[in-house]
């Protein structure tokens, strides 16, 4: 077990903070501890709740530029993307906020009496965060947790902890209860699994690989312990022949580079209709050697080096940078975890088709008709997102009918709106987030029934 975690600032490879694990005895003390804070969170009116968290909201914006430079120095993040995460928890509380008063019950029609529907909250809720975007992801089950009444404990990623651990400070400066909000960094298999498998804890909401989620999952069942699974994806990105080409070739790039591609949503299976395909590539080719990779900390930069050395190698067992491929763009020489934006002709069962590699690489795949396009873009074991490139309605709303995937945009490669439900089929999770019903998710539904009949 590390007693420390190292945090390496991967565009420089220079160590930028040290900090201490938790350990499974101390991740005991805080599930003791949050049990507390969260009975009183709970009891306090639900207006003071969310102006609480409303004032947690606006220290947060007070101190983005701060936020954003850590995220820049801890995940290699392009300023403006890390700008963007920080301000993207701001909103995260602000929506929570505003659905404290609105998480009500129901009132069903009963014979002989009156039946009503309580929401209460969990208890105790674990987030187990990925690197990619500690904060928004951090936010995503912390916010509508709090906002429902529940005490959240956090454990961010092992190379990126900093962001968690000054929202934790932000907090407390807010005014939230000690001990409601707590971070606690460490190891997966040590300090996540003691999360995992405390009985204190009532729910478990994890963002990662998808062979982490399902261990996650077992370790769930054994004790009913409920749970959320946001996990890989391998998202297709289908071009058809009507489409405005031009258009989606100019977004194409950002589809699997934005993140440097460690994004579960990445459109990494490019599937172009055949009779297009040469007039794509011509387009898309420019378009990825024009985006900028580099210094994190220059406003030029959209993309960043990945996340480790570790993470350099996996990306290089799917495509070694010396391996042929279709484009290839630049990326610096030296010192940090640089690969450059690749894309590959492939076939549909090539390995690079179908496994995540989360690195900015994508494959392109030629398909004949809207049938065989449907059928490639379900041929993974993922079902995350995907986008439809049509300036036909009927077909736009055909395939995104027949595509297996939780998150589908046509003519746009955007997939996550705080106020919109987010999540995967298949393998790529289990519930949702975000959206109307974030809330209702760290909530128990309890009926009650009052009899009216004189006794
Ligand atoms: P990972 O599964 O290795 O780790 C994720 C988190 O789980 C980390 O905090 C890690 O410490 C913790 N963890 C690892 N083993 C654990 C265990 N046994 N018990 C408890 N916790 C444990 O994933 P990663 O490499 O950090 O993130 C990349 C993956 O996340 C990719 O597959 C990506 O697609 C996925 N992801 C999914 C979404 C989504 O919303 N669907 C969003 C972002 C990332």
């Amino acid at each position: 077990m590390l007693q420390e975690l190292r945090i390496i600032n991967p565009a420089t490879e220079e160590q930028v903070a040290v900090v201490p694990v938790t350990t499974p005895a101390e991740v005991d003390e805080a599930v003791r501890r949050a049990a507390a804070a969260q009975q009183k969170w709970a009891a306090l009116p639900p207006g003071d709740r969310a102006r609480l968290l409303r004032r947690f909201a606006e220290v947060v914006r007070d101190n983005v530029p701060a936020l954003a430079r850590l995220e820049l120095t801890e995940a290699g993040h392009p300023l403006g993307n890390a700008e963007w995460e920080a301000n993207n928890v701001v909103d995260l509380l602000h929506y929570a906020a505003g659905g404290v008063e609105r998480l009500t019950g129901r009132q069903i029609p009963v014979a002989g009496g009156l039946d009503i529907t309580v929401q209460e909250p969990l208890g105790v809720v674990a987030v187990i965060a990925p690197w990619n975007f500690p904060m928004p992801i951090a936010a995503w089950g912390t916010a509508p947790a709090l906002a429902a009444g529940n005490a959240v404990l956090l454990k961010p990623a092992e190379t990126t902890p900093l962001t968690a651990l000054r929202l934790a400070e932000y907090a407390l400066e807010a005014g939230l209860p000690e001990n409601l909000f707590q971070v606690l960094p460490g190891e997966g298999a040590v300090t996540g699994n003691a999360l995992v498998e405390h009985p204190g804890v009532a729910k478990v909401v994890f963002t990662g690989s998808t062979a982490t989620g399902r261990h996650i999952a077992a370790r769930c069942a054994a004790q009913t312990k409920r749970l959320t699974l946001e996990l890989g994806g391998k998202s297709p990105n289908i071009v058809f022949a009507d489409a405005d080409i031009e258009r989606a070739a100019a977004a194409a790039p950002g589809s699997f580079l934005d993140n440097t591609g460690q994004d579960c949503c990445a459109r990494s299976r490019i599937l172009v209709q055949r009779s297009v395909h040469d007039r794509f590539m011509e387009l898309l080719e420019p378009a990825v050697r024009s985006f900028v990779a580099g210094d994190p900390a220059d406003p030029a930069t959209q993309m960043g080096p990945l996340i480790s050395a570790a993470q350099r190698e996996r990306v290089r067992s799917y495509v070694p940078e010396d391996a042929p491929a279709a484009i290839r763009g630049e990326a610096p020489k030296g010192k940090g975890f640089w690969y450059p934006a690749t894309v590959l002709e492939g076939r549909p069962d090539d390995r690079t088709a179908v496994e995540e590699i989360f690195g900015p690489v994508a494959v392109v795949i030629p398909f004949d008709d809207e049938a065989d396009a449907i059928r490639l873009a379900n041929a993974t074991d993922y079902g995350l997102s995907g986008s439809i490139w049509t300036r036909d309605v009927g077909r736009a709303l055909r395939v995104s009918g027949a595509v297996a995937a939780g998150n589908l945009s046509v003519n746009s490669h955007s997939s996550v709106r705080y106020w919109t439900p987010f999540g995967g089929y298949k393998q790529s999770g289990l519930g949702r987030e975000l959206g109307p019903d974030a809330l209702a998710a760290f909530t128990e539904t309890k009926n009650i029934f009052i009899s009216t009949e004189e006794s």
